[in-house]
Parts: structure tokens; sequence; C-alpha cells
């Protein structure tokens, strides 16, 4: 309420003081005016008494005689209260005064301003307190060729005196405040109805308060002022909620990334940095830290900080942004750090989790040499052999069909090989987008079983399956089979004559079957478990050399089943032989 008069009470104090101002200048004025009148009238007046004085001395004689005192009856005539009238002489000798008696003591009048004025113009005139009345006078000279006549009269010219001669202007003039005051409050009305609707806005804006932006302004200036700042406000408003949306999206996809990013300005203090750049930082340094603050200090990244520190001392090209990126190995684990600089000396570093990549980058390198090593072994005996077969054309039948058939083998263990690298690829190439169906478990395992059936029946292997009836996953047919078919194929291989294999579907949830795949026969020793399912991995045992195997098969069946996104593990069973549990999809 206080805010809302405020406006007008302003208004008021500067009405007033101009109203006020202005009465006072015409007051003064007037006043002036007034004065001057007033004077020339006194002056007129006494003008008047001292020229009857004059005549009376000169009608009388009475400067021949000396009798001054006789004046005294003329002074009395006259009608002015208090007049007092003195008589000069040319010396400046008081001769008469109708005030005092005994004039003959009073100084020497010559240097009154008065009677001196009087002696080269017309007449003199002089406002002073008399010496001998106490009282304010106001005197008037004349000078009659051998004497100064002077009247006084009381000077009464007085403010209080004008003001209340003045009273009907005052009233006037207060009367008149008030009428504009009247006038002016019921214009200002209109005025700051807007004024104070503007006020209201711009306070609930400022404080964030909700505002009726519907309402209407009145049709003037203002009104017009407050619509294009409810227009510029509500394009802010949009502006900056877009600016919000804007970079809550930035931030979800900073956060969302697999890579730490952070914004440095140019004195390297951290602008911005996502959740990945804290954490990757806290890796490599080994330390714990939530704010990336303390990110130069770390010894892992000094060359970084160098390659920035030399940066912002040069010129940046326009073209080419200068960026400088390095590896970095810690606790086993590989990194990327990366810098790019910017054109106005902020940069950004990016710290990228490349151990998948870089082991990926090992296996594969390894791989290939496996690759070569595995191939040159069958390669080189087919080679032998037919070498041998050439050499020796008188060979016997018998020796040259032994030789031919060992050969044969060779190459189909190549072929084997061959096909093995094939599947892996093809894995890891398609990803996940190999076709999909539903595969009854039970189906598979019956061909699975048909195709080692001789090995089987002439190893005396049982092959026993339990709660595989209605068991039906979702995947690649193929893939699925060459998991029961290399699970089969490693067991009859390795497991030994007269062992059992047990296929179970030991349990099953919404979304995936787990199978048991176990047989009872020698089993893998602990220290080897962890790498069975590693490529080429073989254990070096006299069995697995016979049987002439590459180490790929585990490789295809972890791959397989991660590709379906189920799980696979392997153990030791306590009565011998292994025990793998794996999930496949439903
Ligand atoms: P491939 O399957 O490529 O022909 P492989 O059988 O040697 O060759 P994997 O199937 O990966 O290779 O098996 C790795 C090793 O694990 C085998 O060499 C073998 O020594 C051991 N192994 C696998 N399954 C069994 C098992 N059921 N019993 C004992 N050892 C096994
Ligand atoms: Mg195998």
């Amino acid at each position: 309420m206080f805010i809302r008069n405020k406006f007008r009470n302003n208004l008021f104090i500067y009405y007033s003081s101009i109203f006020v101002v202005f009465t006072l200048l015409i007051l003064s004025y007037l006043y002036s005016r007034e004065k001057e009148f007033r004077i020339s009238a006194l002056n007129d007046e006494l003008e008047n008494t001292t020229k009857i004085v004059d005549s009376y001395i000169k009608t009388n004689s009475i400067a021949e005689k000396g009798n001054y005192i006789l004046i005294d009856s003329i002074v009395k005539l006259l009608p002015q209260d208090s007049l007092r009238v003195t008589v000069v002489n040319q010396e400046g000798v008081v001769i008469f005064d109708s005030f005092v008696s005994d004039w003959g003591k009073m100084e020497n009048h010559k240097n009154r301003p008065e009677i001196e004025g009087s002696l080269y113009s017309d007449f003199g005139t002089s406002v002073r307190k008399s010496a001998t009345t106490g009282k304010e006078y106001y005197y008037y000279s004349k000078y009659f060729g051998s004497y100064y006549v002077r009247a006084a009269v009381v000077y009464n010219i007085k403010v209080v005196n004008f003001l209340k001669a003045k009273m009907y202007f005052l009233v006037l003039i207060i009367f008149s405040f008030f009428l504009i005051w009247l006038i002016m409050l019921l214009v200002t009305n209109k005025f700051s109805e807007s004024i104070i609707r503007l006020k209201d806005f711009a306070l609930k804006i400022g404080n964030n308060e909700p505002f009726d932006f519907n309402q209407k302004f009145p049709k003037n200036e203002l009104g017009t002022i407050s619509e294009e700042l409810l227009v510029i406000y509500n394009n802010l408003l949009k502006t900056k909620n877009d600016l919000v949306n804007e970079r809550e999206k930035l931030f979800s996809h900073l956060n969302a990334l697999n890579e730490g990013i952070a914004f440095f300005s140019k004195d390297k203090v951290k602008i911005l940095s996502n959740n990945n750049f804290i954490h990757y930082m806290n890796m490599i340094s080994g330390e714990l830290s939530v704010s990336g603050a303390n990110f130069f200090r770390i010894e892992d990244f000094s060359k970084l900080n160098e390659f920035i520190d030399k940066q912002l001392q040069i010129e940046i090209n326009s073209n080419q942004l200068p960026k400088f990126e390095y590896q970095l190995g810690k606790n086993g684990k590989f990194y990327k750090a990366q810098c790019v600089i910017f054109h106005d000396k902020n940069f950004e570093v990016i710290l990228s989790d490349i151990t998948e990549l870089e082991q990926n980058r090992l296996i594969k390198q390894q791989m290939t040499s496996n690759i070569a090593h595995e191939l040159k072994t069958p390669v080189s005996s087919v080679k032998g052999y037919l070498e041998t077969l050439i050499n020796d054309p008188a060979m016997p039948t018998d020796k040259q069909k032994y030789f031919i058939e060992k050969a044969l083998a060779q190459s189909e263990r190549l072929t084997n090989l061959i096909n093995d690298i094939a599947i892996i690829n093809r894995i890891e190439e398609a990803g996940s987008s190999f076709s999909v169906e539903k595969v009854p478990v039970r189906a598979i395992i019956e061909d699975v079983t048909n195709n080692f059936k001789s090995a089987i029946e002439a190893r005396g292997i049982k092959v026993e399956t339990e709660n595989l009836e209605n068991a039906v996953v979702t995947g690649n047919r193929s893939l699925i089979l060459s998991v029961f078919q290399n699970l089969l194929e490693n067991a009859v291989n390795y497991a030994g004559d007269k062992s059992i294999i047990r296929i179970v579907l030991y349990n099953e949830d919404e979304s995936f079957c787990r199978f048991l795949f176990s047989d009872n026969g020698i089993g893998i020793e602990e220290e080897h478990l962890p790498r069975v399912f590693e490529r080429f991995y073989r254990i070096d045992s006299g069995r697995s050399r016979k049987s002439g195997g590459t180490g790929l098969g585990l490789a295809i069946v972890k791959n397989a089943i991660l590709i379906h996104k189920g799980e696979i593990s392997v153990r030791n069973r306590t009565g011998g032989g292994v025990e793998f549990l794996f999930s496949l999809p439903k």
C-alpha cells in the first residue's frame, strides 16, 4: 500500500514545492510593488508636511525671530500619528525637534543621510532606528534655502501587515492549490493505474511469483509499454526455457557418452565435465576426487599439461585446431587421453577407456599369429606327405594309400580350422543382427548326438537329458547348434570311455533358460579352467594333441552365448568331470 501511494506522494511533493515557489515569487513581487507604492505615498505625505512647516516658518517669520518653538503648534495640528518634525540649519545644528525639548543638546545632523541627500536633490530619505525613541522611523528631509525641514513617521511597511492586507489573496492561492491538486489526482489516477500494474508486474516477475499474463493493460502509452515488456519477457522466458532444455539435453548427452569429457577455460578452470570424466580421472590417478579441479596435478596427465601450456602461449591457426592424444595404461586398463584447443583458448579433454579395444587388438594380433601357426602345421604335414609320394614313385600302394589318407586327414583338419575361424568372425562382425527364431533344445540335442553317434557308441558313452521336453530358446539356430555341438564334441573327445554326459534344464525364469552340461570324465586342472574359453587355448595333454583340436570350440561356445546376452561358466564337478552352466534367452 505504501508503494502504491509512493508515486502519488512524490507527485504531491513536487507539485507543492513548485506551487510554493511560485506563490512566494508572486508574493515577493507584490510586496515590492506594495512597498514602492507605500513609500511614494509616504513621500508625498511627508513632503506636504515639510512644505506646511516651511510656509508656517516663512509666514510667521519664525527664522528671523528665532522662536522655532512655535512650530510645535502647527505640528500638533497635522493629522499623522506620532509625526516627528525636525528643523536643521545649514550647519547641521538642530534648531527645532517636536519630540525633544532641549534640542540644543542634540548632536550635529549634517551627516544624516536624509539631510545630506536633500542638499543636492529634491529631497532625501532614510530608514533607521531613532536614537531618541528606539523605534524605526522613516525620515524625509527637504532643503528650503536656509534650513532643512525633516519629517519622520514610524516605519511600518512590515510583511505581517502586508500579509494581513493580502489575506484574500492567500485564501485564493490555497483554494486554487487544492483545486489543481484535485484535478491532478483525477488525471494521474489513470496514469498511476498503469504504473502500478507495471510495478506489480515487475515485482512479481522479479520475485518469480505467478503472474496473470492474459490481463489487459490500460489503453495509453504506459499500457503499450507494459504490453511490449510482457512480450519481451515472454520471449526471454521462452529463450531461457529453451536454453535450459538444451543444456539438460547436452548434459544427459554428455553423461550418456562412454567417453569422459571436460571443458576448461583458458586459465585452466573447469567449466563442465561429465560423470565419466571424473570416473576415469579417479581410476587413472587412484585418488578420489569429485570435482576434477585438480586434474592438472595428476602425474599421468603431465604430457597433456605440457601440451596445453605450450599451446596457450602461441597463436592458434584458424584452420587447424591443435590436437594431442596419447595412450596410458593403469592397473591393467588402457585409456586414451585427448585434448583439443579451441580458438578462444578454451580447451576440452577427452578420456576414453580403450581397454576392450586394446585387448581386442592384442587378441586379434595373437589370433593372427595363432592362425598362422595353426595353419602351418597341417599345411606342412600335407606338403611333407605329398613330397614323400612324389619323391618315391616306386612306393608300394598300401604305403601310398597310408600317406594319402594322412594328407586327407590333415586337410580335413585345415577345413575345420578355417570353418571355426569363419564362425568366430561371423559372430563378431554380425553383432546382434543374427536372424532369430524359436529353437526347441531337444531337437538340437538329437541332431548333435546323431552327428557323433559312431564315436559315442565306440566309446560306450551315455548321453542323458533331463527336463528338456518343453525347453524352447529364442536365438540363432546354427549358433545354438554349435554351442551344444562343441560341448558334446569336447565331452566325447576328452571325458574318456564309458563316461556319462548329462544335459539338464535346471532352472528357468521369464527371460532365460539355464542349462547344465556335464560329464564325469577326467575334468580340467584348476589352473587351466579360467582360460579354456580363450581362442586357441588348449590343455597340452596327450589326449588333446591326439584328438587334433584347435582350441576354438569353447571360444565359439562362449561368443555364441554372449551374443544371445546369456552367460556361461565352467567348473569341475566334485565327483570328477567338468560342468558347464549357461543360459540362453527364452
Ligand atoms: P576345437 O574344439 O577347436 O576342435 P579343442 O577342443 O581343443 O579344439 P576347446 O573346445 O576350446 O578346444 O577346448 C579347450 C580345451 O579344454 C581342450 O583342449 C581340452 O583340453 C579342454 N576340455 C574341453 N572340454 C573338456 C572336457 N569336457 N573334459 C576335459 N577337458 C576338456
Ligand atoms: Mg573342442
